[in-house]
């Protein structure tokens, strides 16, 4: 399937949504716009001196909850479809978990591991001041996403704080704790795949020491889902990443793969070997024997083509749109449960606002009232859609979307069509 889908993905959730909450026309017809895209060529002097031209976009597709918030990607694959996509999701995932923001979402075209660093710097400052217009700390918020880490969110900082005159710690979340930052925002997004996960076992009344588990994706967020939920009792059978996937029934050595990571070339585990196991593909990963599969990597991962076959009862969506609605509904009709991208990933958004409170009161809080914070807002949101698709016999996207929609058609409602 063509990447030019996943807007159209995304809109067919919308559809879903608003068929259920017999939404109007014309309230339909205004979220189903992304508010404003921004395309930018990004001219780079390369070390060897010869200038290469990246595309970048900057895509707001909803401020009216509150300022656009939403990460930045740097991956081959970027389009502006796929961002407009992105951004879409932002705004239903601040929503689910009710944060005072609407949905942006920002990417460049580029291969990051092709890159010096000096290079991915320059990129980073020279994207950072072609969207500059329309960001700012009280209208668009960036955040890291694929292939960018605090660092990165240093230099965007640096480069408007250096255009402004004066240091400007809001303009971005997701910073390190020396830059603003807020502790723990980088196990944010994992952290919250766990607690959903959590919930969502409690629910069906498994044990979380009698449960499998599949990751795939071994960043920010498949790593820390991985180690958490290890923590939690549970057994992590299986890990991916680009150079292939990692597999052991009888239980994998997530932090010491995470030790490897640290320090192995571009961050992966490629080399990576403990008794035991075995290297599976990726596809072969996502059809393991397990009982929870967690897709972190990209999207639409499990389509048509191989949901028949897989074999996990429930997958929290650790990335964004990793399922497509066709594979979904046929997962649903077997009894699968689908915890859906805008409540299972919502951890590291949730910590990215209280990053921003923090940053605009110059008042930091402990890590631990960050990680109760954190779990206080998953457990109720988790609660609220499950009650609501349980209520309403739907499934839990369906839930989350009733919610996420009807709140964004009241603000929009309610704040009229301007003029
Ligand atoms: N990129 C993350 C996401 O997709 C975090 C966004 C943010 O913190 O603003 O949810």
């Amino acid at each position: 399937m063509e990447k030019a889908d996943v807007f159209a993905m995304a809109l067919e959730q919308l559809d879903s949504a608003a068929r259920l909450l017999k939404l109007d026309a014309n309230t339909h017809r205004v979220l189903a716009h992304a508010e404003r895209a921004l395309t930018v060529a990004l001219p780079v002097v390369m070390d060897d001196g010869h200038i290469e031209v990246f595309e970048g976009h900057r895509v707001q597709h909803s401020s009216a909850r509150g300022p656009c918030k939403g990460g930045i990607r740097f991956h081959q694959n970027v389009t502006l479809d796929e961002v407009t996509a992105l951004s879409m999701w932002m705004t239903w995932k601040c929503a689910t978990v009710n944060i005072p923001y609407g949905g942006g979402k920002g990417g460049v075209k580029v291969d990051p591991t092709k890159l010096s660093k000096d290079e991915i710097r320059h990129l980073t400052r020279r994207y950072t001041v072609a969207i500059m217009p329309i960001i700012g700390p009280h209208s668009d918020i960036p955040a890291p996403d694929v292939n960018t880490s605090a660092e990165t969110m240093g230099w965007i900082m640096d480069t408007v704080s250096m255009f402004r005159g004066s240091t400007v710690l809001d303009i971005v979340t997701g910073k390190s704790i020396e830059l603003g930052g807020s502790l723990g925002r980088r196990e944010a997004t994992g952290r919250g795949v766990m607690f959903n996960t959590i919930e969502l076992l409690k629910r069906l009344d498994k044990d979380p020491a009698k449960t499998r588990v599949v990751v795939q994706g071994f960043g920010n967020v498949g790593s820390v889902s991985a180690d958490l939920l290890q923590k939690r009792g549970c057994k992590i059978i299986a890990v991916s990443d680009v150079s292939g996937a990692y597999y052991n029934p009888a239980g994998l050595p997530i932090s010491d793969m995470i030790r490897y990571c640290s320090t192995s070339k571009n961050r992966l585990l490629e080399g990576f070997d403990a008794p035991g196991i075995s290297k599976v593909s990726n596809a072969e990963l996502l059809e393991l024997d397990t009982d929870i599969l967690v897709p972190a990597a990209l999207e639409k991962q499990i389509t048509i083509e191989n949901a028949d076959r897989i074999k996990a009862y429930a997958i929290v969506e650790g990335a964004n749109g990793p399922t497509t609605p066709e594979a979904e509904r046929l997962l649903v009709s077997k009894g699968k449960y689908v915890v859906p991208d805008i409540l299972a990933n919502s951890g590291g958004v949730v910590v990215s606002y209280f990053e921003w409170v923090q940053s605009i009161q110059s008042f930091f809080w402990t890590e631990e009232e960050v990680n109760k914070n954190l779990e206080r807002v998953i457990e109720n949101a988790f609660a609220a859609v499950w009650d609501l698709a349980r209520r309403e016999k739907q499934d839990l996207r369906n839930g989350a979307m009733m919610i996420a929609v009807d709140r964004v058609a009241k603000a929009v409602q309610s704040r009229g069509i301007w003029p």
